[in-house]
Protein backbone atom coordinates (compact mmCIF):
# COMPACT_ATOMS: atom_id res chain seq x y z
CA UNK A 1 0.00 0.00 0.00
CA UNK A 2 1.32 3.44 -1.23
CA UNK A 3 1.29 6.31 1.44
CA UNK A 4 -1.31 8.92 0.31
CA UNK A 5 0.69 12.02 0.33
CA UNK A 6 1.76 14.89 -2.19
CA UNK A 7 5.13 14.46 -4.09
CA UNK A 8 6.06 17.77 -2.88
CA UNK A 9 10.16 18.02 -3.71
CA UNK A 10 12.32 19.36 -1.32
CA UNK A 11 13.52 22.28 -3.06
CA UNK A 12 15.76 25.20 -1.98
CA UNK A 13 13.74 27.63 -3.13
CA UNK A 14 11.13 26.73 -0.86
CA UNK A 15 12.50 27.83 1.75
CA UNK A 16 13.44 31.07 0.10
CA UNK A 17 9.31 31.69 -0.64
CA UNK A 18 8.60 30.45 3.40
CA UNK A 19 11.07 33.08 4.56
CA UNK A 20 9.75 36.02 2.79
CA UNK A 21 6.14 35.20 3.34
CA UNK A 22 6.47 34.84 6.84
CA UNK A 23 9.15 36.81 7.75
CA UNK A 24 9.51 39.70 5.38
CA UNK A 25 11.46 42.23 7.79
CA UNK A 26 13.48 40.24 9.23
CA UNK A 27 17.07 41.91 8.70
CA UNK A 28 20.37 40.64 6.92
CA UNK A 29 23.33 42.32 7.94
CA UNK A 30 26.68 42.46 5.82
CA UNK A 31 30.22 43.71 6.01
CA UNK A 32 31.72 44.15 2.28
CA UNK A 33 34.23 45.36 0.27
CA UNK A 34 32.41 48.20 -0.61
CA UNK A 35 30.54 48.95 2.96
CA UNK A 36 31.15 48.42 6.06
CA UNK A 37 27.72 48.04 7.33
CA UNK A 38 24.98 46.95 4.73
CA UNK A 39 21.20 45.80 5.84
CA UNK A 40 18.70 44.69 4.43
CA UNK A 41 15.37 42.99 4.78
CA UNK A 42 14.17 39.18 3.42
CA UNK A 43 11.96 40.86 1.19
CA UNK A 44 15.16 42.66 -0.47
CA UNK A 45 17.19 39.45 -0.21
CA UNK A 46 14.23 37.75 -2.13
CA UNK A 47 13.44 40.27 -4.97
CA UNK A 48 16.91 40.27 -5.93
CA UNK A 49 17.50 36.71 -5.80
CA UNK A 50 14.63 36.48 -8.75
CA UNK A 51 16.36 39.45 -9.87
CA UNK A 52 19.35 37.48 -10.14
CA UNK A 53 17.94 34.02 -11.24
CA UNK A 54 16.21 36.46 -14.14
CA UNK A 55 19.94 37.42 -15.16
CA UNK A 56 21.54 33.97 -15.01
CA UNK A 57 18.66 32.74 -17.57
CA UNK A 58 19.55 36.26 -19.64
CA UNK A 59 23.35 35.36 -19.76
CA UNK A 60 22.64 32.52 -21.12
CA UNK A 61 23.52 30.01 -18.19
CA UNK A 62 21.05 27.04 -18.37
CA UNK A 63 19.83 24.15 -16.02
CA UNK A 64 22.67 22.34 -14.31
CA UNK A 65 25.15 24.61 -15.62
CA UNK A 66 27.64 25.27 -12.94
CA UNK A 67 27.93 28.63 -11.44
CA UNK A 68 31.21 29.52 -9.67
CA UNK A 69 31.34 31.58 -6.68
CA UNK A 70 34.70 32.96 -4.88
CA UNK A 71 33.33 35.49 -2.16
CA UNK A 72 33.23 36.06 1.11
CA UNK A 73 30.37 35.55 3.80
CA UNK A 74 27.84 38.60 2.40
CA UNK A 75 24.09 39.23 0.99
CA UNK A 76 25.43 38.88 -2.29
CA UNK A 77 27.04 35.27 -1.56
CA UNK A 78 23.65 34.44 -0.06
CA UNK A 79 21.38 35.48 -3.02
CA UNK A 80 23.93 33.47 -5.39
CA UNK A 81 22.99 30.55 -2.81
CA UNK A 82 19.18 30.82 -3.40
CA UNK A 83 19.25 32.07 -7.17
CA UNK A 84 21.29 30.12 -8.66
CA UNK A 85 20.43 26.46 -6.92
CA UNK A 86 16.93 27.76 -6.81
CA UNK A 87 16.92 28.29 -10.80
CA UNK A 88 18.22 24.94 -11.21
CA UNK A 89 21.94 25.79 -12.13
CA UNK A 90 24.58 24.17 -9.52
CA UNK A 91 26.27 26.65 -7.78
CA UNK A 92 29.97 26.10 -6.86
CA UNK A 93 31.80 27.59 -3.99
CA UNK A 94 35.38 28.35 -4.57
CA UNK A 95 38.03 28.84 -1.41
CA UNK A 96 39.75 31.78 -2.43
CA UNK A 97 42.32 30.73 0.00
CA UNK A 98 43.34 27.49 -1.77
CA UNK A 99 46.49 27.97 -4.40
CA UNK A 100 45.93 29.50 -7.41
CA UNK A 101 46.91 26.62 -9.13
CA UNK A 102 44.44 24.68 -7.32
CA UNK A 103 41.40 27.08 -7.97
CA UNK A 104 42.69 26.78 -11.79
CA UNK A 105 42.16 22.77 -11.86
CA UNK A 106 38.77 23.15 -9.52
CA UNK A 107 37.28 25.65 -12.18
CA UNK A 108 37.83 24.04 -14.95
CA UNK A 109 37.17 20.41 -14.01
CA UNK A 110 33.34 21.29 -12.57
CA UNK A 111 33.42 23.57 -16.09
CA UNK A 112 31.68 26.44 -14.44
CA UNK A 113 30.40 28.55 -17.16
CA UNK A 114 29.73 31.79 -15.05
CA UNK A 115 31.71 32.96 -12.33
CA UNK A 116 30.71 35.38 -9.32
CA UNK A 117 33.56 37.01 -7.75
CA UNK A 118 34.57 39.67 -5.49
CA UNK A 119 36.18 42.83 -5.60
CA UNK A 120 39.35 41.12 -3.41
CA UNK A 121 39.67 38.64 -5.85
CA UNK A 122 39.99 39.83 -9.15
CA UNK A 123 43.71 39.83 -9.64
CA UNK A 124 43.55 36.30 -8.75
CA UNK A 125 41.19 35.56 -11.38
CA UNK A 126 42.75 38.04 -14.03
CA UNK A 127 45.65 35.98 -13.55
CA UNK A 128 44.42 33.26 -13.81
CA UNK A 129 41.96 33.28 -17.14
CA UNK A 130 44.20 32.56 -19.72
CA UNK A 131 44.04 28.81 -18.46
CA UNK A 132 40.21 28.70 -17.36
CA UNK A 133 38.58 26.85 -20.50
CA UNK A 134 34.78 26.68 -19.60
CA UNK A 135 34.21 30.21 -18.59
CA UNK A 136 31.90 32.70 -20.73
CA UNK A 137 31.97 35.62 -18.31
CA UNK A 138 32.57 36.79 -14.81
CA UNK A 139 30.55 38.98 -12.35
CA UNK A 140 31.89 41.03 -10.08
CA UNK A 141 30.38 41.44 -7.08
CA UNK A 142 30.19 44.59 -6.42
CA UNK A 143 28.38 48.19 -7.44
CA UNK A 144 28.82 50.57 -10.42
CA UNK A 145 31.54 53.14 -8.60
CA UNK A 146 33.59 50.22 -7.22
CA UNK A 147 34.11 48.34 -10.74
CA UNK A 148 37.80 48.00 -11.06
CA UNK A 149 39.45 48.64 -14.26
CA UNK A 150 40.05 45.19 -16.20
CA UNK A 151 41.02 44.37 -19.56
CA UNK A 152 39.17 40.56 -19.32
CA UNK A 153 36.49 39.86 -22.03
CA UNK A 154 32.72 39.28 -20.61
CA UNK A 155 32.98 41.38 -16.99
CA UNK A 156 29.91 42.77 -16.09
CA UNK A 157 29.39 44.15 -12.12
CA UNK A 158 26.80 42.65 -10.84
CA UNK A 159 24.65 45.51 -9.11
CA UNK A 160 24.16 46.87 -12.78
CA UNK A 161 23.11 43.64 -13.97
CA UNK A 162 20.55 42.60 -11.19
CA UNK A 163 19.37 46.59 -11.93
CA UNK A 164 18.47 46.19 -15.21
CA UNK A 165 16.07 42.78 -14.53
CA UNK A 166 12.68 41.80 -13.87
CA UNK A 167 11.96 40.71 -10.43
CA UNK A 168 9.44 38.50 -11.36
CA UNK A 169 10.66 34.90 -11.33
CA UNK A 170 8.61 31.72 -10.65
CA UNK A 171 11.30 29.53 -9.15
CA UNK A 172 10.66 26.03 -10.87
CA UNK A 173 9.90 22.68 -8.98
CA UNK A 174 12.08 19.40 -10.60
CA UNK A 175 13.47 16.33 -8.73
CA UNK A 176 14.80 17.39 -5.62
CA UNK A 177 18.02 14.97 -6.23
CA UNK A 178 19.10 17.31 -8.57
CA UNK A 179 22.33 19.06 -7.90
CA UNK A 180 22.30 22.53 -6.14
CA UNK A 181 25.82 22.80 -4.79
CA UNK A 182 29.46 22.12 -5.21
CA UNK A 183 32.21 22.28 -3.11
CA UNK A 184 36.04 20.69 -3.49
CA UNK A 185 37.71 18.95 -0.83
CA UNK A 186 41.34 19.29 -0.21
CA UNK A 187 41.34 16.70 2.20
CA UNK A 188 42.62 13.70 0.71
CA UNK A 189 45.49 13.12 -1.38
CA UNK A 190 46.02 13.69 -4.68
CA UNK A 191 43.76 16.77 -7.06
CA UNK A 192 40.78 18.39 -4.68
CA UNK A 193 37.85 16.60 -5.50
CA UNK A 194 34.13 17.78 -6.11
CA UNK A 195 31.67 17.02 -3.71
CA UNK A 196 28.21 17.18 -5.11
CA UNK A 197 25.04 18.36 -3.00
CA UNK A 198 21.56 17.64 -3.89
CA UNK A 199 18.15 19.87 -2.87
CA UNK A 200 16.99 17.01 -0.76
CA UNK A 201 20.44 16.67 1.16
CA UNK A 202 20.88 20.45 1.24
CA UNK A 203 16.95 20.47 2.87
CA UNK A 204 17.62 17.55 5.26
CA UNK A 205 20.75 18.37 6.41
CA UNK A 206 19.18 21.96 7.24
CA UNK A 207 16.29 20.54 9.49
CA UNK A 208 18.26 18.11 11.15
CA UNK A 209 20.71 21.01 11.85
CA UNK A 210 18.29 23.31 13.10
CA UNK A 211 17.00 21.05 15.80
CA UNK A 212 16.95 21.68 19.40
CA UNK A 213 19.68 19.03 20.08
CA UNK A 214 21.49 20.14 16.95
CA UNK A 215 21.98 24.16 16.80
CA UNK A 216 18.79 25.09 18.33
CA UNK A 217 17.94 27.27 15.60
CA UNK A 218 14.80 29.76 15.70
CA UNK A 219 13.83 33.01 14.59
CA UNK A 220 14.52 34.81 17.41
CA UNK A 221 18.05 34.23 17.48
CA UNK A 222 20.74 36.79 15.66
CA UNK A 223 23.07 34.26 14.12
CA UNK A 224 26.72 35.17 12.72
CA UNK A 225 28.29 32.51 10.32
CA UNK A 226 32.25 33.14 10.21
CA UNK A 227 32.59 30.06 8.94
CA UNK A 228 33.11 30.64 5.15
CA UNK A 229 30.18 30.22 2.76
CA UNK A 230 32.93 28.38 0.30
CA UNK A 231 33.32 25.85 2.94
CA UNK A 232 31.13 23.53 2.97
CA UNK A 233 27.98 25.56 2.67
CA UNK A 234 29.32 27.14 5.89
CA UNK A 235 27.76 24.59 7.74
CA UNK A 236 24.43 24.68 6.47
CA UNK A 237 23.46 28.02 8.43
CA UNK A 238 22.70 30.04 4.90
CA UNK A 239 19.79 27.37 4.75
CA UNK A 240 19.35 26.46 8.17
CA UNK A 241 18.50 30.12 9.78
CA UNK A 242 17.03 31.56 6.59
CA UNK A 243 14.49 28.25 7.49
CA UNK A 244 13.56 29.15 10.44
CA UNK A 245 13.17 33.30 9.84
CA UNK A 246 16.48 34.19 11.69
CA UNK A 247 18.35 37.85 11.99
CA UNK A 248 21.41 36.68 9.59
CA UNK A 249 24.63 38.84 10.10
CA UNK A 250 27.81 37.99 7.91
CA UNK A 251 31.07 39.63 8.50
CA UNK A 252 32.38 39.49 4.98
CA UNK A 253 36.18 39.84 4.32
CA UNK A 254 36.75 40.82 8.02
CA UNK A 255 36.04 36.93 9.64
CA UNK A 256 39.97 36.58 10.97
CA UNK A 257 39.27 40.13 12.53
CA UNK A 258 38.64 40.26 16.64
CA UNK A 259 37.51 43.42 16.72
CA UNK A 260 35.13 43.45 13.67
CA UNK A 261 33.56 40.40 15.20
CA UNK A 262 33.26 41.72 18.56
CA UNK A 263 31.83 44.92 17.38
CA UNK A 264 29.33 42.83 15.33
CA UNK A 265 28.49 40.87 18.09
CA UNK A 266 28.15 43.55 20.40
CA UNK A 267 25.68 46.29 17.81
CA UNK A 268 23.79 43.06 16.02
CA UNK A 269 23.13 41.51 19.37
CA UNK A 270 24.36 38.14 17.60
CA UNK A 271 23.45 35.44 20.05
CA UNK A 272 24.74 32.31 17.71
CA UNK A 273 28.03 32.14 15.77
CA UNK A 274 29.81 29.27 14.27
CA UNK A 275 34.17 29.00 12.77
CA UNK A 276 36.99 26.98 13.22
CA UNK A 277 38.68 27.34 16.98
CA UNK A 278 40.98 29.46 15.06
CA UNK A 279 39.16 32.14 14.65
CA UNK A 280 37.56 31.66 18.54
CA UNK A 281 41.06 32.44 19.61
CA UNK A 282 41.71 35.46 17.52
CA UNK A 283 38.00 37.11 19.00
CA UNK A 284 39.46 35.66 22.90
CA UNK A 285 42.66 37.28 22.05
CA UNK A 286 40.81 40.74 21.02
CA UNK A 287 38.84 40.33 23.83
CA UNK A 288 41.16 39.99 26.55
CA UNK A 289 43.10 42.64 25.33
CA UNK A 290 40.49 45.19 24.97
CA UNK A 291 38.59 44.06 27.41
CA UNK A 292 35.13 44.02 25.47
CA UNK A 293 32.39 42.43 26.02
CA UNK A 294 30.33 39.65 23.75
CA UNK A 295 26.94 39.41 26.30
CA UNK A 296 24.61 38.28 23.51
CA UNK A 297 26.53 34.87 22.33
CA UNK A 298 24.86 32.33 24.18
CA UNK A 299 26.10 29.97 21.41
CA UNK A 300 29.49 29.72 19.49
CA UNK A 301 29.52 26.40 17.79
CA UNK A 302 33.21 25.53 16.44
CA UNK A 303 34.38 22.28 13.91
CA UNK A 304 36.59 21.80 11.33
CA UNK A 305 39.76 20.93 13.89
CA UNK A 306 39.72 19.52 17.52
CA UNK A 307 38.84 22.58 19.44
CA UNK A 308 41.54 23.25 22.09
CA UNK A 309 40.15 22.80 25.77
CA UNK A 310 41.36 26.39 26.92
CA UNK A 311 39.57 27.99 24.36
CA UNK A 312 35.60 25.87 25.93
CA UNK A 313 36.91 27.18 29.04
CA UNK A 314 37.83 30.87 28.38
CA UNK A 315 34.71 31.30 26.05
CA UNK A 316 32.61 29.57 29.27
CA UNK A 317 33.77 31.37 32.23
CA UNK A 318 35.36 34.70 31.26
CA UNK A 319 32.28 35.20 28.34
CA UNK A 320 29.61 33.30 29.44
CA UNK A 321 29.23 31.51 25.83
CA UNK A 322 28.60 28.41 25.80
CA UNK A 323 30.84 25.97 23.22
CA UNK A 324 28.94 23.69 20.93
CA UNK A 325 31.57 21.47 19.37
CA UNK A 326 30.55 19.57 16.04
CA UNK A 327 32.30 17.28 13.80
CA UNK A 328 31.49 16.63 10.03
CA UNK A 329 33.27 17.07 6.56
CA UNK A 330 32.91 18.27 3.17
CA UNK A 331 31.23 15.10 2.26
CA UNK A 332 28.88 14.97 5.04
CA UNK A 333 26.95 18.34 3.84
CA UNK A 334 29.37 18.61 6.82
CA UNK A 335 26.94 17.69 10.06
CA UNK A 336 28.11 14.41 11.66
CA UNK A 337 28.13 15.29 15.49
CA UNK A 338 27.66 17.67 17.94
CA UNK A 339 28.02 18.37 21.92
CA UNK A 340 24.44 17.98 23.09
CA UNK A 341 24.05 17.07 26.74
CA UNK A 342 21.60 13.63 27.17
CA UNK A 343 18.92 13.42 29.96
CA UNK A 344 20.50 14.09 33.70
CA UNK A 345 23.69 15.13 32.79
CA UNK A 346 22.91 18.74 33.15
CA UNK A 347 24.09 18.85 36.84
CA UNK A 348 27.32 17.21 36.24
CA UNK A 349 30.24 18.81 37.77
CA UNK A 350 31.19 21.94 35.03
CA UNK A 351 34.69 19.78 34.81
CA UNK A 352 32.93 16.59 33.39
CA UNK A 353 30.57 18.75 31.16
CA UNK A 354 34.07 20.68 29.71
CA UNK A 355 35.25 16.98 29.24
CA UNK A 356 32.26 16.22 26.99
CA UNK A 357 32.43 19.31 25.30
CA UNK A 358 36.28 18.56 24.30
CA UNK A 359 34.82 15.71 22.49
CA UNK A 360 33.49 15.53 18.60
CA UNK A 361 29.76 15.51 20.07
CA UNK A 362 27.11 12.82 19.27
CA UNK A 363 25.58 11.74 16.27
CA UNK A 364 22.35 13.87 14.87
CA UNK A 365 19.35 11.94 13.72
CA UNK A 366 20.00 11.37 9.86
CA UNK A 367 23.91 9.99 10.57
CA UNK A 368 24.73 6.54 11.27
CA UNK A 369 28.14 6.29 12.66
CA UNK A 370 30.61 3.33 13.50
CA UNK A 371 34.33 2.64 14.25
CA UNK A 372 35.55 -0.39 12.66
CA UNK A 373 38.80 -2.40 13.41
CA UNK A 374 40.85 -3.45 10.01
CA UNK A 375 39.23 -6.43 8.89
CA UNK A 376 35.98 -4.08 8.95
CA UNK A 377 34.81 -5.68 12.23
CA UNK A 378 32.12 -3.13 14.24
CA UNK A 379 33.87 -1.64 17.60
CA UNK A 380 32.18 -1.49 20.63
CA UNK A 381 30.53 2.07 21.90
CA UNK A 382 32.70 1.64 25.02
CA UNK A 383 35.44 4.96 25.10
CA UNK A 384 38.23 2.61 24.19
CA UNK A 385 37.95 0.55 21.40
CA UNK A 386 39.55 2.76 18.54
CA UNK A 387 39.02 2.22 14.99
CA UNK A 388 38.29 3.86 11.42
CA UNK A 389 35.15 5.56 11.65
CA UNK A 390 32.65 5.32 8.91
CA UNK A 391 29.44 7.03 8.22
CA UNK A 392 25.91 6.77 6.36
CA UNK A 393 22.82 9.21 5.72
CA UNK A 394 20.89 11.10 2.91
CA UNK A 395 23.23 14.10 2.92
CA UNK A 396 26.22 12.05 2.57
CA UNK A 397 28.53 11.54 -0.19
CA UNK A 398 28.25 8.70 -2.53
CA UNK A 399 31.32 9.62 -4.33
CA UNK A 400 33.24 11.91 -5.90
CA UNK A 401 32.35 14.96 -9.14
CA UNK A 402 33.65 12.95 -12.25
CA UNK A 403 34.75 9.64 -10.37
CA UNK A 404 33.31 6.48 -9.48
CA UNK A 405 30.00 6.18 -7.40
CA UNK A 406 30.66 2.23 -6.64
CA UNK A 407 31.00 1.13 -3.39
CA UNK A 408 34.43 -0.43 -3.12
CA UNK A 409 36.14 1.39 -5.74
CA UNK A 410 39.41 2.74 -5.40
CA UNK A 411 38.26 6.19 -6.58
CA UNK A 412 35.28 6.17 -4.18
CA UNK A 413 35.28 7.09 -0.52
CA UNK A 414 32.46 4.85 0.11
CA UNK A 415 33.49 1.06 1.08
CA UNK A 416 31.80 -2.09 -0.26
CA UNK A 417 29.61 -2.25 2.23
CA UNK A 418 27.91 1.37 1.65
CA UNK A 419 29.80 3.06 4.68
CA UNK A 420 31.93 6.40 3.57
CA UNK A 421 35.56 5.90 5.27
CA UNK A 422 35.65 9.25 6.71
CA UNK A 423 39.63 8.85 7.00
CA UNK A 424 39.45 10.05 10.70
CA UNK A 425 40.22 7.31 13.87
CA UNK A 426 37.91 7.83 16.78
CA UNK A 427 36.41 6.14 19.56
CA UNK A 428 33.13 6.13 20.88
CA UNK A 429 31.70 5.99 24.86
CA UNK A 430 29.17 3.97 25.99
CA UNK A 431 26.61 7.86 25.88
CA UNK A 432 27.40 8.10 22.19
CA UNK A 433 30.23 11.21 22.61
CA UNK A 434 32.32 10.55 19.59
CA UNK A 435 36.43 11.24 20.26
CA UNK A 436 38.70 11.95 17.06
CA UNK A 437 42.21 10.10 18.26
CA UNK A 438 44.14 10.08 14.71
CA UNK A 439 43.20 10.61 11.06
CA UNK A 440 44.47 7.82 8.62
CA UNK A 441 44.67 10.11 5.73
CA UNK A 442 47.90 11.61 5.06
CA UNK A 443 47.00 15.20 5.32
CA UNK A 444 47.53 17.97 8.07
CA UNK A 445 44.56 20.66 8.62
CA UNK A 446 46.35 24.04 9.43
CA UNK A 447 43.86 26.87 10.10
CA UNK A 448 41.21 25.05 8.52
CA UNK A 449 42.83 24.79 5.81
CA UNK A 450 44.60 21.13 4.17
CA UNK A 451 48.19 20.76 3.33
CA UNK A 452 49.45 17.84 1.30
CA UNK A 453 51.95 15.70 3.72
CA UNK A 454 53.28 13.78 0.31
CA UNK A 455 53.63 17.21 -1.28
CA UNK A 456 55.65 17.98 1.86
CA UNK A 457 57.75 15.02 2.10
CA UNK A 458 58.63 14.85 -2.07
CA UNK A 459 59.72 18.20 -1.50
CA UNK A 460 62.16 17.39 0.84
CA UNK A 461 63.13 14.00 -0.19
CA UNK A 462 64.53 15.72 -3.60
CA UNK A 463 67.10 17.06 -1.85
CA UNK A 464 70.48 14.96 -2.33
CA UNK A 465 71.53 15.23 1.29
CA UNK A 466 68.24 14.10 2.39
CA UNK A 467 67.63 10.39 2.67
CA UNK A 468 63.98 9.71 3.84
CA UNK A 469 61.66 12.51 5.35
CA UNK A 470 57.87 12.47 6.94
CA UNK A 471 55.69 15.33 8.01
CA UNK A 472 53.06 15.14 10.16
CA UNK A 473 51.05 17.61 11.34
CA UNK A 474 51.34 18.59 15.46
CA UNK A 475 48.93 20.65 17.79
CA UNK A 476 49.54 24.41 17.10
CA UNK A 477 48.06 26.89 19.81
CA UNK A 478 47.34 29.65 16.90
CA UNK A 479 46.76 27.08 13.56
CA UNK A 480 45.46 24.12 15.56
CA UNK A 481 48.34 22.32 13.39
CA UNK A 482 51.40 22.63 11.53
CA UNK A 483 53.40 20.49 9.66
CA UNK A 484 56.17 19.26 11.65
CA UNK A 485 59.31 17.01 8.98
CA UNK A 486 60.98 14.48 10.16
CA UNK A 487 64.06 13.71 8.57
CA UNK A 488 66.86 11.36 8.02
CA UNK A 489 70.01 12.41 6.65
CA UNK A 490 72.37 10.76 4.14
CA UNK A 491 75.62 9.49 5.24
CA UNK A 492 77.91 12.28 5.28
CA UNK A 493 75.23 14.95 4.94
CA UNK A 494 75.97 18.40 6.62
CA UNK A 495 72.26 19.77 6.34
CA UNK A 496 71.28 22.10 9.15
CA UNK A 497 67.72 22.74 10.14
CA UNK A 498 67.71 25.96 8.77
CA UNK A 499 69.04 24.86 5.26
CA UNK A 500 66.24 22.69 5.36
CA UNK A 501 63.87 25.48 5.89
CA UNK A 502 65.39 27.79 3.21
CA UNK A 503 65.33 24.35 0.56
CA UNK A 504 61.70 24.28 1.06
CA UNK A 505 60.56 27.50 0.83
CA UNK A 506 61.73 27.81 -2.15
CA UNK A 507 59.99 24.78 -3.26
CA UNK A 508 56.87 24.95 -1.77
CA UNK A 509 54.04 27.39 -0.64
CA UNK A 510 54.72 29.64 2.07
CA UNK A 511 51.65 27.82 3.99
CA UNK A 512 53.21 23.94 3.70
CA UNK A 513 56.59 24.95 4.83
CA UNK A 514 56.98 22.98 8.28
CA UNK A 515 57.44 24.81 11.35
CA UNK A 516 60.39 22.40 12.81
CA UNK A 517 63.08 20.22 11.27
CA UNK A 518 63.73 17.01 13.67
CA UNK A 519 66.17 14.96 12.65
CA UNK A 520 66.35 11.00 13.22
CA UNK A 521 68.16 8.05 12.43
CA UNK A 522 65.52 5.87 11.04
CA UNK A 523 61.45 6.45 10.35
CA UNK A 524 59.26 3.24 11.31
CA UNK A 525 57.66 2.05 8.33
CA UNK A 526 54.61 -0.80 7.67
CA UNK A 527 54.34 -4.00 7.01
CA UNK A 528 53.62 -2.95 3.20
CA UNK A 529 57.03 -0.39 3.49
CA UNK A 530 54.77 2.53 3.54
CA UNK A 531 55.96 5.43 6.29
CA UNK A 532 53.78 4.53 9.47
CA UNK A 533 52.17 8.03 10.38
CA UNK A 534 50.59 6.63 13.22
CA UNK A 535 53.08 5.55 15.04
CA UNK A 536 55.13 8.86 13.89
CA UNK A 537 52.36 10.87 15.83
CA UNK A 538 52.62 8.28 18.54
CA UNK A 539 56.11 9.19 18.87
CA UNK A 540 56.24 12.78 18.59
CA UNK A 541 52.70 12.93 20.68
CA UNK A 542 53.70 15.64 23.32
CA UNK A 543 55.96 17.70 20.83
CA UNK A 544 55.32 21.53 21.30
CA UNK A 545 56.48 24.00 18.68
CA UNK A 546 58.52 26.97 20.22
CA UNK A 547 56.39 29.74 20.73
P1 LIG B 1 36.72 19.33 5.71
O1 LIG B 1 36.16 18.40 4.72
O2 LIG B 1 37.76 20.24 5.15
O3 LIG B 1 35.65 20.04 6.45
O4 LIG B 1 37.51 18.48 6.78
C1 LIG B 1 36.93 17.41 7.46
C2 LIG B 1 37.93 16.84 8.42
O5 LIG B 1 38.31 17.83 9.39
C3 LIG B 1 37.44 15.66 9.23
O6 LIG B 1 37.49 14.45 8.52
C4 LIG B 1 38.40 15.70 10.42
O7 LIG B 1 39.66 15.13 10.08
C5 LIG B 1 38.59 17.20 10.63
N1 LIG B 1 37.64 17.68 11.64
C6 LIG B 1 36.45 18.28 11.43
N2 LIG B 1 35.87 18.63 12.60
C7 LIG B 1 36.70 18.22 13.59
C8 LIG B 1 36.67 18.28 15.02
N3 LIG B 1 35.68 18.86 15.70
N4 LIG B 1 37.72 17.75 15.68
C9 LIG B 1 38.76 17.17 15.03
N5 LIG B 1 38.85 17.09 13.69
C10 LIG B 1 37.84 17.62 12.97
Amino acid sequence: MKGLMMKTQLMISSILRHAEKNYPNQEIVSVTADNPRHRYTYTDFARRSRQLANALTNLGAKFGDRIGTLAWNDYRHLELYYGVSGSGMVCHMINPKLFPEQINYIINHAQDKFIFVDVLVMPLIEALHPHLTSLEGIIVLTGKDTMPITELPNVYCYEELLAEQDDDYDWPEFDENTACGMCYTSGTTGNPKGVVYSHRSTLLHAYAGALPDATNASNRDVCMPIVPMFHVNAWGIPYASIMVGAKLVMPGPKMADGETLQNLIETEKVSYSSGVPTIWMALLDYLDSSGKKIDSLETASTGGAACPRGIIERLKFDYNTRVLQGWGMTEMSPLGTLFSLKPGMEDLPEEKITDLQAKQGRTVFGVELKIADDNNNELPWDGVAFGALKVKGPWIATGYYGMSQEPGADDCPVDADGWLNTGDVATIDPDGFMQITDRTKDVIKTGGEWVSSIEIENAAASHEQIAEAAAIGRYHPKWTERPLLIVVLSPGATLSKEDIIEYLQARLHKWSVPDDVIFTEELPHTATGKLNKLALRQTYKDYEFAS
